[in-house]
């Protein structure tokens, strides 16, 4: 029965927006950003734009013969991925590891990514994993790049993960070899390795993209993509010190989260950057307090492990009896999601909550975009920087000086009003016909995301009876829990698709190594030689994701596009292929549970 009074709509009235402006402005903004290319739109950095992977901190000339050995388990990927298969795998006593990256160090994310100003924005004290095993508390709040690549080596260091790796190598194609019960493994090197497993820790975002936009091969001045920052080119280091930008014109193309660390150390070097636009981020404050040794002194055994557990549940919308990390994540969910358990005369049905939650979701953002305004002195500049869409359609950022920099007489932000860079040319870029011409051109156009896995992985990966992943995948992603694959036997993805969303990557990497390192182990003490996903778990799984995913299609169709909508066209495939919609604490207690019961169920073993 309706009383006729609603405290939510009462309460919005008394806001000072309204929210069916709001509601139509960001469908407004979302229809301007559709395009039917969607991932097509960007380039793959192959070919003549292959140099946009060169590695710009490894020596040159390196050389080694190659391999034809065995090992027990090959892990693809010397980040943190890997690195928490391999510490937890040496945890189990597994002795027979090897780690092959392309880099020539451990890092992953954090060794190809040193731009400058690179920090990471979820707390340093979560974020970075094996805290307490390596025995390291971080410096400050929120670590800068240089820390976290650090640590990761000294993670490699503590478990001994360097005694067998292949840096500078780069796997090119694995092959199940069912009469051998073996992988073979293939490099660039001309390695033949054997291995009976194999745990692909690639990372979600590894493969720099570029814009595909008309004349991208034209530029004549220099350019590079972030994720390779060419520091012989510009001078400095991570921590700024540009000098060779001087005298300079440089353009960045991109304002997502990389460029908004990048942006503010390359204006004060550059003669004029121009930053050029298609969908601002929004902007949120950070506090970045250095590590109080007087807390340090009170962090008990298992300090790690219950605060990433605290931020994890808060920033996946549970209430916790405190928050211990009273950040701009925790607080954002605070106050989407909650505040709303508190009651506040909230109508409880699915329907009223999802508007209140949309109502906290409009307050929120309209803060973000008054601190726009607070601080960009250009009306129209501030204006252009202000986010009209939902605060989880894209990332969100932490930053103190990004908005400021528009301030300074030598940055210019190019708005291109959703519709990206027109052209480039040969001398610069062009936006609404008018062509800036610069010396410099720097992508921070980001990673592929909805591209095919085996592609991103850099490698061909084929399962049993040759058939391809590709193949297995043609019509959508197929696993048990993100990470077995039926006809890929004692293989181990760490990836995404249909594993948990965690705001702290780190932290689902964690919760899979322990999941593998619990496979293997388990295998050698019952002498099983191969594992594999059954049809029907692997059929239950992905029937799981699908029902699970139509909790969040609604909200991702409504959003501009990017890589957490599939650029917008969110189908019954990207429900398939995205995470496993019933969220990583939900997801993660169905992997311990299914551990606990010792089972392995919905695997075959031989
Ligand atoms: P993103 O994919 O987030 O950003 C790419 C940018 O390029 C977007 O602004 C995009 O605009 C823009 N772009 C693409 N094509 C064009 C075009 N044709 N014309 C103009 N602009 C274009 O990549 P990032 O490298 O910034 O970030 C990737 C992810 O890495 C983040 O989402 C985050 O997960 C992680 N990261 C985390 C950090 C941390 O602190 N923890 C720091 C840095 C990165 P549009 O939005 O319109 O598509």
């Amino acid at each position: 029965m309706s009383t006729g009074h609603d405290p939510a709509s009462e309460q919005a009235a008394a806001r000072a927006f309204d929210p069916d402006a709001l509601r139509a402005r960001y469908r407004e903004e979302r229809d301007k950003r559709l395009r039917d290319d969607g991932n097509e739109q960007y380039l793959e950095v192959k070919g003549q734009f292959a140099h946009f992977l060169d590695d710009p901190y490894a020596e040159p000339g390196f050389s080694r013969e190659p391999l034809t050995d065995e090992v027990e388990v090959l892990v693809i990927g010397g980040g943190f991925g890997g690195l928490l298969a391999g510490a937890r795998l040496r945890q189990k006593g597994v002795e027979d590891i090897r780690i092959v990256d392309p880099a020539s160090d451990f890092g992953g994310t954090w060794y190809w990514n040193r731009y400058p100003g690179i920090a990471c924005d979820i707390e340093s004290y979560t974020y970075l994993p094996l805290l307490e095993e390596v025995g390291y508390v971080p410096k400050e709040k929120y670590s800068f790049g240089k820390e976290i690549l650090d640590h990761s080596q000294a993670i490699a260091r503590k478990f001994d993960l360097y005694r067998d790796v292949c840096f500078q190598t780069r796997v090119t194609k694995v092959t199940w070899d069912d009469d051998a019960s073996r992988w073979i493994v293939e490099t660039n090197r001309d390695d033949r390795m054997k291995a009976q497993y194999i745990c692909i820790a690639a990372g979600p975002l590894n493969r720099p993209k570029l814009p595909g936009i008309p004349g991208v091969e034209q530029f004549e001045g220099h350019s590079f993509h972030a994720s390779r920052w060419d520091y012989a080119y510009t001078g400095g280091d991570s921590e700024g010190d540009l000098t060779g930008l001087q005298g300079k014109r440089v353009g960045i193309i991109g304002t997502g989260a990389t460029a908004v660390q990048c942006v503010p150390h390359t204006a004060e070097w550059a003669e004029h950057l121009y930053v050029f636009q298609r969908t601002p981020s929004s902007i949120d404050v950070k506090i970045n307090p250095k590590t109080d040794p007087e807390w340090e002194q009170t962090l008990q055994p298992g300090w790690h492990r219950e605060r990433m557990n605290n931020f994890n549940a808060l920033v996946s919308g549970v209430p916790q009896a405190v928050d211990m990390v009273k950040d701009g994540w925790t607080d954002l969910i605070g106050k989407l999601v909650v505040g709303l358990a508190k009651g506040d005369g909230v109508d409880a049905s699915p329907e009223g909550i999802a508007k209140a939650v949309e109502l906290a979701d409009f307050e929120k953002m309209e803060e973000i975009r008054g601190r726009v305004d607070s601080i960009v002195e250009d009306p129209e500049t501030a204006e252009a920087l202000k986010p009209y869409y939902r605060q989880f359609c894209k990332r969100p950022c932490f930053h103190n000086e990004y908005l400021e920099t528009f301030n300074r007489p030598n940055v210019t932000l190019v708005d291109t009003k959703g519709k990206g860079v027109e052209r480039i040319t040969k001398k610069g870029v062009v936006v609404a016909g008018q062509e800036y011409e610069l010396d410099c051109l720097i992508y921070a156009s980001g990673f592929e995301v909805g591209t095919d896995y085996s592609r991103r992985a850099g490698m061909e990966i084929v399962g049993r009876g040759g058939e391809t992943l590709t193949e297995k995948w043609a019509d959508g992603v197929r696993t048990i829990h993100g990470m077995h694959v039926r006809g890929f036997p004692n293989f181990f993805i760490m990836s995404n698709p249909q594993a948990g969303f965690t705001a702290s990557y780190p932290h689902l990497l964690n919760e899979q190594a322990q999941h593998i390192s619990y496979i293997i182990d388990h295998n050698r003490a019952s002498k099983v030689e191969v594992v594999e996903a059954s049809e029907e778990g692997e059929a239950a799984w992905v029937k799981q994701c699908i029902d699970k995913a139509r909790d969040t299609g609604d909200f991702f169709e409504n959003c501009t596009p990017g890589y957490y909508n599939n650029e917008g066209q969110t189908s019954e495939l990207s429900a398939q292929n995205g995470f496993y919609g019933g969220g990583s604490l939900e997801f993660f207690k169905i992997l311990e549970d299914w551990r606990e019961a010792d089972t392995l169920d919905g695997l075959e073993q031989k």
